[in-house]
C-alpha cells in the first residue's frame, strides 16, 4: 500500500492519520516531542492534573466521526457531557452573568442582568445562524483551493450571498448595531479571541463563532481534554498507524517537484505522500529551507494570531461561585486590545479566563482543592521582555481575582506552573507562540490561509491550525478531512 508520512501529532495530524489508515494507507507519524497532542497536552504537578492548552470543547461530532469511520463505537473509547451552563461572567461593575445552554434561559439572564431587549439578542443569534449557513459548507468543510469546490451549486449560492457574511465591518462595529450596553458588547466581542483576533479589526463574519457555542453547545470530555488525544491515538494505533516520538523532522526531501520523504538527522524516510501538521511557517523556513523557490512569501508574512500567558495554580480552597469556565472582564476592552495589538504588551487590566476542570472531574485536584488554569490573551512573541511582563501580569491578575472573589487568592496558591509565548513556541514549533496560526484581523484572512495542498509539490499536504480553515480543535479536525478527501 502507499505510504504516508505525517509530520507532527497535533490533533489534525492524528485525525489525518486515522482517516488515511481507514482508507488503507500505511501511515507513519513523526513527532518531535515524547508525547502526542501538540498544543493539546496535559501534565500533573503536586497532585493536580492540568490540561495544558485547549479547555473549551465544541463540535464533538467531528471527533465521534473518526471512530465511526473506523467502524467503532465512539462511546467505547471516549465520552463527554454537554454543559448546562457554559460560562460564568464577572464584570468590574459587579454584574454577574451565567450563560445557560438553554437559549430561552440565556436570553432571559442577559436581559435581567443588563436590561438588554431580548429581541436584540435573538436578532444577533439569527445573524450568527445566517453567517454559519453561508460559510459552513464552503469555507469550513471544503478546500478553497480546488476547482471542484467552485463547481458546486451550494458554493455558487454561498458566493452570491457573500455580502451577507458581514466581512466589510469589524466585529465590534457590527455588534454595536445590535447592542448599546457595554457589557453586552464585551460579551459578544470576546468571541474574536476564540481564534486569536482583535474584535476592533476582525471582520464581523466572526459572529459565526458564538453560533458554535450557543447552537451546538459546549462539552466536557469525561477524562479531561487530553482524553480526546489519548482515545484517538489508541484508535490510530489499532489501525496500525505508527507513531515515532522524540523524532524531529529536519527536512522534507523534494526531487523533481515531488516530495520523496523526510529526513530526520541523518536518516531518510521514504514516502509516497507527506503531510505537514506542524505550523506552516517553520515547515517552509526550516523543512523546506533548501527550496526558497517553493516559499509562499505573501502567506508567510501574514500577521500571526495572539498568544497566551497561562498560570497553572493549585488552589487550597473551593469556590462555589465558580464553574468550569469563568471570565473576569477588563474594565476597558478597547485599551486591552490596543495593548495586545498596537503596543504588543500586556494590558494592566487584562480579561482573565479561569478554567477549573476539577469542578467536573474531581480527581484533578486533591480533596478540598481546585486546579486553576488562569489564562490571559497576550501578543505573539516578537522578543518582548517576557519575564518583566509576566511578573507584572501575575500581580495584576491576582489583584483582579482577589477583588472580584473577595478572597486573597495569592495566599491560596500551593503549586504553580507557567506557559508563555516562548514556551508555546519551543514546545510546539508554533511561530511566535501564536495559538491559532495567522490572525483573522483582516477581512480577507479566510481566503489567505495556506491551502491544504502545496500548489507546487503535488504530493505535499498541510493540516492543522495554521492552514485552511483555521485554528481551534473543530477547524483542525476539518483540515484533516479536507486533506483526506483531496488525497482520494
Ligand atoms: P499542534 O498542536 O500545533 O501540534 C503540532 C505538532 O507538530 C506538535 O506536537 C509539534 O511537536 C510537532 N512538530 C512541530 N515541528 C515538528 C518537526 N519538525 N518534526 C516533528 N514534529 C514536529 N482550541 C480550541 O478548540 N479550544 C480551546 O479552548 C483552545 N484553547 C487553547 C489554549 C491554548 C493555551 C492553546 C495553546 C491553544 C488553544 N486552542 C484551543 C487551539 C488548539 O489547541 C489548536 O488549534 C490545536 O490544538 C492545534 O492542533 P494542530 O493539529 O495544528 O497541531
Amino acid at each position: 500500500s502507499s505510504k504516508v508520512i505525517i509530520i507532527g501529532s497535533g490533533i489534525a495530524g492524528i485525525a489525518a492519520a486515522i482517516r488515511l489508515a481507514v482508507k488503507g494507507y500505511a501511515v507513519q507519524v513523526f513527532e518531535a516531542n515524547s508525547y502526542p497532542g501538540g498544543k493539546l497536552s496535559e501534565f500533573t504537578q503536586d497532585g493536580f492534573r492540568f490540561d495544558a492548552g485547549p479547555s473549551l470543547f465544541t463540535m464533538p461530532k467531528y471527533v465521534d466521526e473518526l471512530f465511526q469511520l473506523a467502524g467503532k463505537n465512539p462511546r467505547d473509547y471516549f465520552n463527554y457531557q454537554k454543559l448546562d451552563s457554559v460560562c460564568n461572567y464577572f464584570y468590574e461593575d459587579d454584574t454577574r452573568l451565567q450563560a445557560h445552554a438553554d437559549v430561552g434561559q440565556f436570553v432571559e439572564e442577559l436581559s435581567a442582568k443588563t436590561g438588554v431587549d431580548e429581541k436584540a439578542v435573538y436578532k444577533h443569534q439569527q445573524n450568527s445562524a445566517r453567517i454559519y449557513n453561508i460559510t459552513n459548507h464552503v469555507f469550513l468543510e471544503r478546500s478553497l483551493h480546488r476547482l471542484s469546490t467552485y463547481l458546486r451549486w451550494d458554493t455558487l449560492k454561498s458566493i452570491l450571498r457573500l455580502p451577507q457574511i458581514d466581512a466589510m465591518r469589524s466585529l465590534h462595529t457590527a455588534n454595536q448595531s445590535f447592542f448599546k450596553d457595554k457589557r453586552m458588547l464585551q460579551f459578544f466581542d470576546r468571541y474574536a479571541t476564540y481564534n486569536g483576533s482583535n474584535p476592533y479589526q476582525a471582520p464581523a463574519t466572526l459572529n459565526v463563532i458564538p453560533y458554535f457555542e450557543q447552537h451546538f453547545g459546549a462539552y466536557f470530555p469525561e477524562g479531561g481534554m487530553y482524553s480526546i488525544v489519548s482515545s484517538l491515538v489508541k484508535l490510530a494505533e489499532e489501525l496500525r498507524v505508527q507513531f515515532v516520538y522524540n523524532t524531529k523532522v529536519d527536512e522534507i526531501v523534494v526531487k523533481g517537484g515531488k516530495a520523496e520523504g523526510v529526513r530526520s538527522k541523518d536518516t531518510f524516510f521514504p514516502a509516497d505522500m507527506v503531510i505537514s501538521n506542524m505550523d506552516v511557517w517553520p515547515t517552509y523556513k526550516q523543512l523546506l529551507a533548501k527550496y526558497p523557490e517553493l516559499h509562499r512569501n505573501k502567506i508567510l508574512q501574514q500577521e500571526r494570531s495572539s498568544s497566551a500567558l497561562i498560570f497553572y495554580w493549585g488552589i487550597n480552597k473551593q469556590f462555589p461561585q465558580l464553574d468550569l469556565h469563568n471570565i473576569f472582564f477588563s474594565a476597558d476592552y478597547k485599551a486591552e486590545f490596543d495593548a495586545i495589538w498596537k503596543q504588543k504588551i500586556i494590558s494592566a487590566d487584562p480579561t482573565v479566563y479561569l478554567n477549573i476542570s476539577s469542578k467536573l472531574k474531581s480527581d484533578d485536584a486533591p480533596a478540598g482543592c481546585e486546579n486553576w488554569f488562569v489564562m490571559i490573551n497576550v501578543p505573539a512573541n516578537i522578543g518582548q521582555n517576557w519575564d518583566m511582563l509576566i511578573a507584572e501580569a501575575r500581580g495584576n491578575i491576582l489583584k483582579k481575582l482577589s477583588r472580584l472573589l473577595g478572597e486573597d487568592v495569592a495566599s491560596l496558591i500551593t503549586s504553580e506552573g507557567i506557559l508563555d509565548p516562548r514556551s508555546i513556541e519551543s514546545r510546539t514549533s508554533s511561530y511566535q507562540g501564536s495559538l491559532y496560526g495567522t490572525s483573522s484581523n483582516n477581512q480577507f484572512a479566510a481566503f489567505m490561509r495556506h491551502a491544504n495542498r502545496s500548489s507546487k509539490i503535488g504530493n505535499l499536504y498541510f493540516c492543522g491550525g495554521s492552514v485552511h480553515p483555521g485554528g481551534g480543535i473543530p477547524l483542525c479536525l476539518l483540515s484533516a478531512k479536507i486533506v483526506s478527501d483531496w488525497i482520494e
